[in-house]
């Protein structure tokens, strides 16, 4: 099987790397040169996916995406797969979706949880869009590149799968920070909070798994001086697409808007840039309620 990869930056370039050393023909794209073990180098993004049996995308957002399939799907051979593994609105993923099946091909949004320590170890959750011919080509890939994938059903549903996801989980975050910021002011132990909250019904992997105090629950960017982990802006940049996609389908999501514009001032005021999500706990700490 013979692979075009193209945007090898944080994730794809590990994720590339993984299905190199399994033993797939890849060779790889990226604007800025890039250099990543057992890849070759093409010229262009065009040159990439040339007679590629799979073409995988890991890019910034959906423009850059459609700007790059306008250029791929042309040249990639009848029966290829184009398979997108960004976190892009859900309106770019079907219309390049669109654009690709008109041209023959098996188009897949798979965008991934997991982050870059589980692009490295391969350990990545890709939620699939597309059909289910497609999916089963992709399969083997999904293994090499990850532990775990779910057919979402048509295309833009797994880029709909992982918004939804992260709008739970950006939602989760703050209600678990805000909790704890309360509880120190009314003088309850963060140990004791987190022994009676991850045991009850206020639990969530915000608390349980990913514990924004540090010292408290297993390892996680609390502890490491919320060095990300996933970063603010991330969150943010996922919120806001659960946020355009809400606008697009008519649905109301109050808590998600909220979640979205305390993220915003968060990174773009208050100096969150560069920091983990989760350090929203240290941020609500020094407020009060004006
Ligand atoms: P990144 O910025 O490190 O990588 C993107 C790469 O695309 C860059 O190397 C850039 O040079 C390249 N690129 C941009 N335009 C291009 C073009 N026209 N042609 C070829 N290459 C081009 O970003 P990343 O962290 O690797 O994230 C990639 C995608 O994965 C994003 O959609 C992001 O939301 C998603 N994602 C990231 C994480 C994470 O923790 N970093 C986790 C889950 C999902």
């Amino acid at each position: 099987m013979k692979i075009g990869f193209i945007g090898l930056g944080n994730m794809g370039a590990p994720m590339a790397s993984n299905l190199a050393k399994a033993g797939y023909d890849i060779i790889g794209f990226d604007m800025a040169t890039v250099t990543v073990n057992g890849v070759s180098n093409a010229r262009s993004a065009v040159e990439a996916a040339t007679d590629a049996d799979v073409v995988i995308t890991m890019l910034p957002n959906g423009n850059i995406l459609r700007a790059v399939a306008a250029q791929v799907i042309p040249v990639m051979p009848k029966g290829a797969v184009f398979l997108d593994c960004s976190t892009v609105d859900v309106d770019s993923a079907r219309a390049v979706a669109a654009d690709a099946e008109a041209a023959g091909l098996l188009p897949l949004d798979a965008p991934v949880s997991g982050g870059v320590g589980g692009a490295a170890a391969g350990t990545l959750t890709f939620m699939v869009g597309g059909s289910e011919a497609g999916y089963q080509t992709a399969l083997p890939l999904f293994e090499t590149m990850g532990q775990k994938s779910v057919h979402c059903g048509v295309s833009g549903n797994g880029q709909a799968a992982k918004i939804c996801n992260n709008m739970i989980l950006g939602v989760t975050m703050i209600a678990t920070c805000e909790a704890f910021a309360l509880a120190d002011k009314l003088g309850l132990d963060r140990q004791a909070m987190f022994d009676v909250v991850s045991t009850s019904s206020g639990y969530s992997w915000s608390m349980n798994a990913y514990c924004p105090a540090p010292g408290i629950g297993p390892q996680s960017p609390a502890d490491n001086d919320y060095k990300p982990g996933f970063a603010a802006e991330l969150m943010l940049k996922d919120l806001r697409l659960s946020q355009q996609a809400a606008e697009g389908s008519d649905a109301d999501t109050p808590l998600g808007q909220a979640a979205t514009d305390l993220y915003r001032r968060f990174v773009e005021e208050e100096g969150g840039t560069g920091q983990d999500f989760s350090a929203m706990l240290p941020r609500f700490e020094k407020r009060g309620r004006s």
